[in-house]
């Protein structure tokens, strides 16, 4: 069995798969060219969906794609300078939208996010940051019955893979969420979903405990691995080499770029998430509320109330479009009227996107001792936990607790 591991990423997958992996005896190291939780695991909506399986490309998709590209402000919007690198992977995710596809991707999903207090719960309370995760629900409004139709067939999904959820009209939204404006018409409460108050801090805690129980944090950027026949030998960084015995790689969107120096080709897009966060505000919902034809989620942080959404394909490289944060701000005032408070901070993040919608877990079957953590989109704080919890069962042997064969590199 492996006694060491080096992880490459410190997200909120690197930090629970390294957690996991030093809860069952190894020594291990995570690499990162950033502080633990400075990249897509900082500013995301902190929703805890333990019924999420719907993936992103569903039946009908290849409708909306013109509608994509000629409004820039979309809640999903390809940039056209980046459409010729974007293509492939464009076509990959249509195709994704059919029918035995999405009931393939709705299974995967579900195995992973049905579990995530259970798994999540432990680490953060022994980071003593338990405090942050919220059990008190999700709410999906829609301003137009014909939206809530159109999201049919997603709730269908949920409903057939056992997801508990009650459908609620106008009169009861104001009496479930009264800071609302009075212009949703349906809803759908999830009881069982939850949020955390400070997605960065979590992983800033995960990482802190790790490191008390003798667990290494190195800064550095990997550039390259070095790989013999009996596995990958050292790490190339700006920094040196640091040599490796067991490699996980979980690198969020950049991973693809190290799955190809191990001889993997990945269709990893990233989805470019953005967020405008409001400190001090006048209104704050009891819970996660996520306004669903728009694609954003408004939710109460410790620092204020976060709103968090929309997706941007345009590359790892281009600079961020604030404009798209200041959007998502003009769209929180429509929810929430009168909405106001202190100071406006804006991020953006790049979501780690696979065309299933369904992250790799597991090893590589090209090169001994070595694994992949990377893809989990638009779920990845939700699934952070199952995944750290079943690579570290991957790796040292042990009964893995869900089926991880959906998640196989090897499946593109
Ligand atoms: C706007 C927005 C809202 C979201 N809302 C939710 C939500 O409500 N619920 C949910 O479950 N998920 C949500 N997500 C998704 C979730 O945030 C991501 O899936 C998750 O953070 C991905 O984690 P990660 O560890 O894979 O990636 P990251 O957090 O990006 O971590 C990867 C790390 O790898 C490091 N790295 C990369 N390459 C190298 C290298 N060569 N050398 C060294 N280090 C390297 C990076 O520096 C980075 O720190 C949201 C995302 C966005 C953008």
């Amino acid at each position: 069995m492996a006694r060491q591991a080096t992880v490459i990423g410190a997200g909120v997958i690197g930090m629970c798969v390294a957690s996991y992996l030093q809860r069952m005896g190894l020594a291990v190291t995570v690499v990162d060219g950033v502080r633990p939780g400075m990249n897509c695991s900082f500013g995301n909506a902190g929703a805890l969906s333990s019924g999420s399986c719907v993936p992103i490309a569903m039946p009908g998709v290849a409708r909306q794609i013109p509608k994509w590209l000629l409004d820039d402000m979309a809640p999903l919007a390809v940039s056209w300078r980046y459409l010729p690198r974007a293509l492939p992977w464009l076509l990959r995710f249509v195709a994704a939208g059919r029918p035995s596809s999405v009931e393939r991707s709705a299974d995967a999903l579900i195995a992973l996010t049905r579990p995530v207090f259970d798994n999540l719960l432990p680490l953060a309370k022994e980071a003593g940051v338990d405090s942050l995760i919220y059990r008190t629900g999700q709410l999906h409004v829609y301003s137009t019955n014909a939206a809530f139709e159109g999201d049919r067939l997603a709730l269908d999904l949920r409903r057939r893979r056992g997801a508990a959820f009650e459908v609620l009209d106008a009169q009861e939204i104001r009496q479930f969420e009264p800071a609302l404006a009075p212009i949703f018409q349906k809803a759908v409460l999830f009881p069982g979903h939850g949020h955390c108050a400070n997605p960065f801090a979590l992983v800033d805690a995960l990482a802190a405990v790790f490191q008390s129980k003798g667990g290494k944090i190195i800064e550095r950027r990997v550039l390259d691995i070095e790989v013999g026949a009996d596995g990958p030998r050292a790490l190339v960084t700006d920094a040196g080499p640091m040599p490796v015995e067991t490699l996980v790689v979980a690198a969020g969107a950049w991973s693809h770029r190290l799955a190809r120096r191990l001889g993997h080709k990945v269709p990893l897009e990233t989805q470019r998430g953005y967020h405008a966060m409001l400190a001090d505000p006048n209104v704050t919902p009891r819970r996660n509320v996520q306004w669903a034809e728009r694609k954003f989620i408004a939710t109460p942080m410790e620092m204020g109330l976060r709103l968090a959404g929309t997706v941007e394909i345009a590359g790892l490289d281009a600079p961020p479009q604030y404009s798209r944060a200041d959007r998502l701000l003009e769209q929180g005032r429509a929810m929430f009227p009168g909405l106001a408070g202190g100071t406006v901070t804006k991020w953006m993040g790049h979501r780690p996107c696979l065309p299933d919608s369904v992250p790799v877990i597991g090893p590589s079957d090209r090169v001994p001792n070595t694994y992949f953590a990377f893809g989990h989109g638009h779920l990845g704080l939700t699934c952070a936990s199952t995944t750290g919890r079943l690579l570290a069962e991957l790796v040292t042997g042990a009964k893995p607790c869900i089926d991880p064969a959906p998640y196989r590199i090897d499946r593109f």
